[in-house]
């Protein structure tokens, strides 16, 4: 009972940007705190693709156990607002997601967050590290900052013994058209 309740005095809000790369988060940090999943990517396109990584992240949520919030809206004009300044269009599709993610832990009276993008070798890991840092001083929720790339490939094991539905490409149309790799 005890031990319950330090976990949830120690809850985290995982910005959760698809099913698989939960996998490479959950099994660890919920050893050591009361996970609550945020699924906010209104940078996933085209909207079969946003709803087939938002029910991949549903599964996985019932499967382990976690509370998923959503935030279901496809919002594909809010995150054109975001590559207004194309070049710099993953820094601002970055800030965007975990600004959000911080400003919803607030409201939800968690005290910290962090993001299953840190899973991905494939992300700029040190741009999201930076970024959660400075969000965190400016809205005062922590931000939880861990290395989860060396859970990457456990993460694609245990996806596929899942069956989940794993992506092609990072999110948006242009890396639709760009990756070549499996994020
Ligand atoms: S490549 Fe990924 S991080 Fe960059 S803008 Fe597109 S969806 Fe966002």
């Amino acid at each position: 009972m005890q031990e319950r309740q330090e976990k949830i005095s120690r809850a985290v809000l995982v910005h959760t940007c698809c099913g698989p790369c939960m996998t490479g988060v959950f099994p660890e940090l919920s050893k050591e705190k009361k996970i609550y999943g945020f699924f906010y990517n209104p940078n996933i396109h085209p909207l079969n693709e946003f709803s087939a990584r938002l029910m991949t992240a549903g599964f996985v949520a019932s499967q382990f156990g976690f509370k998923l919030f959503v935030d279901a809206d496809y919002g594909i004009a809010r995150w054109l607002e975001v590559v207004k300044d194309f070049e710099k269009r993953c820094s601002g599709c970055v800030y965007m997601r975990l600004k959000r993610t911080a400003e919803f832990a607030e409201e939800k009276k968690i005290k910290s967050f962090t993001t299953t993008l840190l899973v991905s070798p494939y992300q700029d890991h040190e741009y999201i590290k930076e970024t959660g840092c400075a969000i965190a001083k400016k809205t005062g929720v922590e931000f939880f900052y861990r290395d989860f790339r060396k859970n990457y490939q456990d993460s694609i094991k245990k996806s596929k013994e899942m069956l989940l539905y794993r992506q092609k490409y990072c999110g948006c149309v242009f890396s639709q058209e760009n990756d070549k790799v499996k994020h």
